[in-house]
């Protein structure tokens, strides 16, 4: 899965943000800070979806939404809208313009990007994996659930967002800053020996069954888990 993101955002910082986040989601992102080149990138481009802001120098998100819509070779292209405005006629004015969803500046970047995924999944049901299987460990983002095998794999929070981060790139190594940036955010400040902590958590619950570890320690740099097939995890 590698859905294309175009977001329309004139506040860098915020931009910034918002691609740190999605890209570690696993989305690929692209940034405009203008509305007057959007229409021109998607002449090049085929986005997924559009995050678009509401307030933007030159021409307004809104009037964005409407010709994108007008455009039969971008109409079906999904959009959410930023606004900080939070009233109700906006919000149906925004809609009725087309946005597929809309969203109230300041917002959650974690609300955001599940509203993005909820609207992507509407849109396109494959683009969005609901479950990451990898051997015989299967995580359920939708249900908020682990399983290996038949067994039940109780997480915490942090050790569920470590699974799901390494299960969505598997065989891929993780320096423990790359993780503690991806699952516990930027600008958290926390020793990296934490990321070990929460690994040793992981693998207890995931091994709890005595089944083979399916997360590996690469010395020096960090952890992956592994590209196991069924059969060699069991
Ligand atoms: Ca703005």
């Amino acid at each position: 899965m590698s859905a294309k993101i175009l977001v329309v955002e004139d506040e860098e910082p915020l931009a910034l943000l918002l691609q740190y986040n999605l890209e570690a989601e696993g989305f690929t992102v692209e940034l405009s800070h203008h509305g007057e080149e959007v229409e021109m990138m998607l002449e090049e481009t085929e986005p997924s979806l559009i995050i678009l802001d509401w307030m933007l120098p030159g021409v307004s998100g809104l009037e964005l939404c409407r010709r994108i819509r007008a455009n039969s070779k971008t109409a079906r292209i999904p959009i959410v809208l930023l606004t900080a405005r939070g009233e109700e006629s906006d919000r149906v004015r925004g809609l009725s313009t087309g946005a597929d969803d809309y969203v109230t500046k300041p917002f959650s970047v974690p609300e955001l990007i599940a509203r993005v995924k909820a609207v992507l999944r509407r849109a396109n049901p494959e683009s969005i994996a609901d479950t990451l299987t990898i051997g015989d460990v299967e995580l359920d983002r939708s249900a908020y659930r682990v399983k290996r095998g038949p067994r039940e794999v109780r997480l915490g929070p942090t050790e569920f967002r470590l699974l799901e981060f390494l299960m969505q790139s598997p065989g891929r190594v993780y320096s423990r800053g790359q993780l503690l940036d991806s699952v516990w955010g930027q600008n958290v400040y926390v020793d990296e020996r934490t990321v070990d902590v929460h690994i040793g958590r992981l693998r207890k619950a995931l091994n709890r069954g005595k089944e083979k570890d399916p997360i590996r320690t690469v010395r020096g740099a960090g952890y992956s888990i592994a590209e196991y097939n069924e059969a060699q995890l069991r």
